[in-house]
C-alpha cells in the first residue's frame, strides 16, 4: 500500500536522517495499514536542528509577543478548520477512538487561544527601591532554545501545551515526539507554520529516545529540556540534564484512584469509573487505576461495574460505536499481560478480561480485553504500580480516613477523584489527597488547559504546565535604574 514518508523539519526545510535509516508508524488497529515512513534521527541531526534553533532564536525573541501570540491564535483557528482530518489522522497513528482525538485536538485549540491571551500580558512586577531615585522592576525573558520531549498518549495535545508556552515566551523549539505518534506532531507544527510561525523556530526531530532524545539532553546549546513520559526516562532525563545544569520538567506517571464513599451517587460513581479507567484504553498518566470502594456500596458497584465493562465495545476507533480502542503497540499489550500475571501471582481475583484479544476483527492489531481486578490490598504492586492499560484493581475499605490513607500510600501523585454527597468529606479530601489534581464526583481524568497540570512525589519534579507552563519557559530578570546621578550603594547608604 502507498504510503508518504516524512523527514525531520530543520531550519525550514524537510531533511531526511544524515543516517538514511527511517521506520514506519503502523496503525494499532490494523498493522497492515501504514501510516508513513519517518526519519530514525540520531545525535547529528540533533545538532543541526539546534543549530537552526539558535539561529532564529536571535530575531524571534525581539519579535513582539503579541505578534507571536497573533501566530498562536492562527493557529487555533486554523486548527478548527481541521479537527475532523487531524482527529482521523491521530486515531490511525495512536488507535483512541475519533471522539477522543477530536477532544486531543481541540485540547490543542483552547491551549493556542489561552496562551495567544499570555502574548499581551507576560507580566513582569516594579517594587520600590530601598534607595532614593532609584526604580526597580522584574521582567520575563525567554530561556532560549528549548527541546520538547513527547509521548504517544495526546499525540497533538501535549505538543501543544509544550509548544506554544515556549513560542509566545520567544523561545526556540526543537520537538522530538514519541516514536509511536509523530503525525500529528506533523499536523501541529504545519499548521503553526501556515498561521505565520518563520521557518527554524520550531524544528522536528523524529527518531527513538536513546538516539534522538538522549542527545537533545544531552545538548550543550538546549537550554531547557520539558519532558512527558515515564517516571524511568523522566528520571534518567534529569539525571543527563544535569551535568549541563539545564532546567527539566517532568511531567510522569499516575496511579490515580477514585474513591466511592458509601453516600456517593453509585450510578454518577460508576459512569465517572468507567471513563477514567478505559477512555484512552487505560492509557493516559491521570488514568483511574485504583477504584477505592466503601464496604456498603462496595458489592452493589463491583457486580454493576462488571456488567458494564464487560458490555465496552473494543475495536477500531475509526469505528462507530467503538468505545475503547487498541493498546498502542505491543510492547503495551507485554505490560499488561505482565501485570495481570502479577495481580494473580499476588492474589487478586480477576472478574473479567485479563488477556489480548487476537481472534477475528483484532487479529490485525493490539487489543486487550478491558480488565477488572477485585480482592486487591493496597500493598500488592497492582495497586502501586503503573500499568498504562486497560486494567484497573477494586480495593475496598471501612472508613474515610482509611481511603485518604491507601490513596496516598504509593509514590505518585497526579489525579485522585472522590464521589460523596458529603461537602465536609469533600473539602478534608480536597485538602489530605496527595496529588496535583483532585475532582469532586468527577472521574480522574479530564484537565483543562488553564488550571495547573502535574503531580506531586513520583509524578514529577515540582513544576506545572497549563496555567503555570511559562514559568518553566521563562526566566527572570531584575532590572535597576538608578536617576539620582550618583553612586548609591545598596544595604549600605540608606543603613542610618
Ligand atoms: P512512554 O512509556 O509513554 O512511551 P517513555 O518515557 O518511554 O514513555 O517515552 C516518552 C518520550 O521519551 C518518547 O518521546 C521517547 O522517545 C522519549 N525517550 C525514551 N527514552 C529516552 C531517553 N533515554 N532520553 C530522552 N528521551 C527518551
Amino acid at each position: 500500500m502507498a504510503y508518504s514518508s516524512y523527514k525531520n523539519l530543520i531550519g525550514g526545510e524537510w531533511l531526511p536522517a544524515k543516517s538514511g535509516k527511517t521506520f514506519l508508524n503502523l496503525n494499532p488497529a490494523d498493522h497492515s495499514d501504514i501510516v508513513g515512513e519517518f526519519p530514525a534521527s540520531g545525535p547529528e541531526d540533533v545538532a543541526l536542528a539546534v543549530a537552526a534553533a539558535q539561529k532564529t532564536f536571535g530575531p524571534w525573541r525581539l519579535f513582539p509577543a503579541p505578534k507571536r501570540a497573533e501566530i498562536l491564535y492562527r493557529t487555533g483557528q486554523l486548527l478548527q478548520e481541521r479537527k475532523e482530518q487531524y482527529a482521523r489522522d491521530m486515531t490511525r497513528e495512536m488507535g483512541k477512538v475519533l471522539a477522543e482525538t477530536r477532544g486531543d485536538v481541540q485540547e490543542a485549540i483552547d491551549e493556542a487561544f489561552f496562551v495567544a491571551g499570555e502574548g499581551r500580558r507576560l507580566f513582569g512586577k516594579t517594587t520600590p527601591s530601598e534607595l532614593q531615585n532609584k526604580f526597580a522592576m522584574s521582567m520575563r525573558m525567554p530561556v532560549g532554545v528549548v527541546g520538547l520531549i513527547t509521548p504517544w498518549n495526546f499525540p497533538m495535545a501535549i505538543p501543544s501545551w509544550k509548544l506554544f508556552p515556549a513560542l509566545v515566551s520567544g523561545n526556540t523549539c526543537i520537538i522530538k515526539p514519541a516514536e509511536d505518534t509523530p503525525l500529528s506532531t506533523y499536523n501541529l507544527v504545519q499548521t503553526l507554520m501556515d498561521a505565520g510561525l518563520p521557518p527554524g523556530v520550531v524544528n522536528i526531530v523524529v527518531g527513538f529516545g536513546p538516539d534522538a532524545g538522549a542527545p537533545l539532553v544531552e545538548h550543550s546549546g538546549v537550554r531547557a529540556i520539558s519532558f512527558t513520559g515515564s517516571s524511568e526516562i523522566g528520571s534518567l532525563v534529569a539525571q543527563r540534564a544535569a551535568a549541563t545544569f539545564k532546567p527539566v520538567s517532568l511531567e510522569m506517571g499516575g496511579k490515580n484512584a477514585q474513591i466511592v464513599l458509601d453516600d456517593a451517587n453509585l450510578d454518577l460513581a460508576l459512569d465517572g469509573a468507567l471513563w477514567g479507567a478505559f477512555g484512552t484504553t487505560g492509557q493516559r498518566c491521570t488514568a483511574t487505576s485504583r477504584i477505592l470502594l466503601q464496604k456498603g456500596i462496595a458489592a452493589e458497584f463491583t457486580a454493576k461495574f462488571v456488567a458494564r465493562v464487560q458490555k465496552l465495545t473494543v475495536g477500531n476507533g475509526l469505528q462507530d460505536g467503538i468505545e475503547v480502542g487498541p493498546q498502542v503497540n505491543e510492547q503495551q499489550i507485554e505490560t499488561s499481560k505482565k501485570y495481570v500475571e502479577i495481580a494473580l501471582t499476588e492474589g487478586a481475583r480477576l472478574l473479567t478480561g485479563g488477556h489480548p484479544l487476537t481472534e477475528g476483527p483484532y487479529s490485525k492489531g493490539t487489543f486487550f480485553a478491558p480488565t477488572v481486578f477485585a480482592g486487591v490490598a493496597p500493598s500488592m504492586r497492582i495497586a502501586r504500580e503503573e500499568v498504562f492499560g486497560p486494567v484497573v484493581s477494586l480495593i475496598e475499605f471501612e472508613t474515610f480516613g482509611q481511603a485518604i490513607e491507601i490513596a496516598n500510600s504509593i509514590d505518585y501523585g497526579l489525579s485522585t477523584a472522590l464521589y460523596t454527597k458529603d461537602v465536609n468529606r469533600a473539602f478534608t479530601a480536597i485538602r489530605d489527597l496527595e496529588a496535583g489534581i483532585t475532582y469532586i464526583n468527577a472521574p480522574t481524568i479530564g484537565a483543562e488547559v488553564h488550571l495547573p497540570f502535574g503531580g506531586v512525589k513520583h509524578t514529577g519534579n515540582g513544576h506545572r504546565e497549563g496555567s503555570e507552563a511559562i514559568d518553566f519557559f521563562t526566566t527572570w530578570k531584575a532590572v535597576y535604574i538608578d536617576y539620582s546621578d550618583k553612586l548609591q550603594r545598596a544595604q549600605i547608604d540608606n543603613a542610618e
